[in-house]
């Protein structure tokens, strides 16, 4: 019988949009050992494995230092710190990203400066740049978003012009790759973030920043665990923004598989690709230079809230990245964009919606998703 039509005729098990209770099981055998290791030994703060994951991780990244800190969140915020940005600083990134890339500004009492993004591949749009640049700009911080590379080349070349410092949010990107090289190498620190639902997650919050300049490196290390250079000796005002020996355990099991793990998701993103290629659906498309990870599948469509509504009906969850602009958040209502405002990234805010995608995906599940969606054509 063609298992095809059995499923569609036998009663339908509802799509996540991630799935990370099927990772886990495939992954029992190697996790359970390193976690136990982790108990037996009792170093929970700062253990080996941290420092073990710190090298492995920025070695993948193709960076001289990596350091584990407590989130991603924390990871831009400490960056920007050990980078010298401050009150009076501005600082430019994208308007349609998490709000947590704009709270990492505002932490350090800098203002966030926000640019509209492409409608294409929803990045920042490099031609903008110039039109956010006051003599307050100091920094930077391209967003790698849904898993696709920002347009490296051009920022790092308005960056250089203009003597900014470029902090890139990579917290969507782990193993994506702009002209062949890893995102987090190109701007003098790369920020990551091991949410549980990232491409690479642990089970908890943690956070990592690579870079390879030596000086950075120390001072990151001194500003997640309390300004300390030995213990109770305190060089400088210092925060608690560590990654846990037990989360470096996982993520350090977890990395080897980073890479097929990418792969697989690449696969799914083609199947969409193949399945939705004739629907009223805009498809996101990779990027040329651009190795896309797909941490989300983004499509555009006229209809998203009707197309919402029909997905959800049929046991499929979907998810918008991200309904409301960081210009319309709350905390950012006085915030400066760009003189003719972010129309790009306003109106994206009503067309998008995420699609599930994760490396257990199956062929089955996604033509099952694309036909539903096919179904408002
Ligand atoms: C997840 C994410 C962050 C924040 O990471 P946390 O680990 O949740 O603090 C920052 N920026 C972007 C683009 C993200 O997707």
């Amino acid at each position: 019988m063609n298992p095809e039509i059995k499923s569609s005729t036998s009663p339908r098990r509802e799509i996540p949009l991630v799935d990370l209770v099927s990772q886990y099981r495939n992954l029992r055998d190697e996790l359970i050992p390193a976690v136990e290791h982790v108990l037996e030994c009792g170093n929970f703060i700062l253990g080996e494995e941290v420092a073990l994951f710190e090298r492995e991780f920025a070695r993948c990244c193709g960076v001289e230092h990596g350091i584990g800190v407590a989130s991603g969140t924390e990871a831009l915020h400490l960056a920007l710190r050990a980078l010298g940005i401050g009150p009076g600083d501005e600082v430019i990134t994208a308007a349609n990203t998490f709000i947590a890339t704009a709270f990492a500004i505002s932490y350090t009492g800098a203002t966030p400066v926000f640019v509209d993004v492409r409608a294409d591949d929803y990045n920042i749009d490099v031609n903008l740049l110039e039109q956010a640049l006051t003599k307050r700009t100091k920094a930077i911080i391209p967003v790698h978003l849904y898993g696709q590379p920002a347009h490296m080349d051009a920022i790092m070349q308005f960056a250089h012009a203009h003597h900014l410092k470029v902090v890139e949010d990579a917290c969507q990107a782990h193993g994506a790759r702009y002209d062949g090289k890893p995102v987090g190498a190109f701007g003098h620190a790369g920020c990551f973030s091991f949410y549980p639902g990232k491409n690479l997650g642990a089970y908890g919050d943690g956070g990592a920043i690579v870079t390879n300049d030596t000086e950075l490196a120390a001072k990151l290390r001194l500003l997640r665990q309390y300004g300390q250079s030995e213990k109770y000796i305190h060089a400088m005002l210092g925060y608690n923004s560590r990654l846990d020996t037990l989360q470096a355990a996982i993520l350090l099991t977890k990395l080897k598989h980073l890479e097929a793990w990418n792969e697989k998701r690449r696969a799914a993103a083609q199947l969409y690709h193949e399945f939705l290629a004739e629907s009223k659906a805009v498809l996101p498309r990779e990027q040329q230079n651009a190795r896309h990870v797909y941490h989300l599948y983004v499509i555009q469509h006229e209809r998203r809230d009707a197309l919402r509504v029909e997905l959800l009906a049929k046991g499929i969850q979907c998810g918008i990245h991200y309904p409301v602009p960081l210009h319309l958040q709350a905390p950012y209502r006085d915030a400066r964009t760009i003189p003719h405002g972010v129309p790009v990234t306003t109106r994206l805010a009503q067309r998008i919606l995420s699609l599930p995608i994760y490396p257990e995906i199956s062929r089955v599940q996604i033509k099952r998703i694309a036909q539903a969606a096919r179904a408002l054509d």
